[in-house]
């Protein structure tokens, strides 16, 4: 039988060696792979989003930090779909509307859109900060 660590039976600790300790500080700052980090909490309206707990320095971050997903409570889905359609050219009424969400929420902020490398050209007529 498997052996499982940490809080979090629903997913083991093993999906988390895509993960990372973010802070600079930490002797595994930026060390996949190195066993020091487990679920310490759920959040989100579904709690489909994890918290996680570096035991080399008792940081606490979400699995989103550092992603497009950082700042926003949309499903994962959505985002990406928001990025392809506005990558394509799309317009915020027309990518809102493909999306279904709110051209506010695809508007929704100007780090998202450079994080996203979201070309200038393609939404320049469209985009408003
Ligand atoms: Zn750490």
């Amino acid at each position: 039988m498997a052996k499982r660590r940490g809080t979090d039976a629903a997913q083991p600790n093993d999906t988390l060696t895509t993960f990372a300790c973010p802070n600079e500080d930490c002797a595994n700052f930026n060390r996949f792979a190195a066993g020091n980090l487990s679920v310490c909490e759920r959040m989100g309206k579904d709690q489909h989003i994890r918290r996680l707990y570096c035991r080399t320095c008792g940081h606490r971050f979400s699995e989103r930090q550092g992603t497009l997903l950082q700042y926003t409570k949309l499903p994962e889905k959505t985002v990406v779909q928001i990025v392809k359609c506005l990558v394509h050219g799309c317009s915020i009424e027309a990518t809102a509307d493909i999306c279904e969400v709110t051209p506010r929420t695809v508007r929704w902020s100007p780090s998202w859109r450079k994080r996203a490398a979201v070309p200038k050209t393609s939404i320049a007529c469209n985009w408003r900060s």
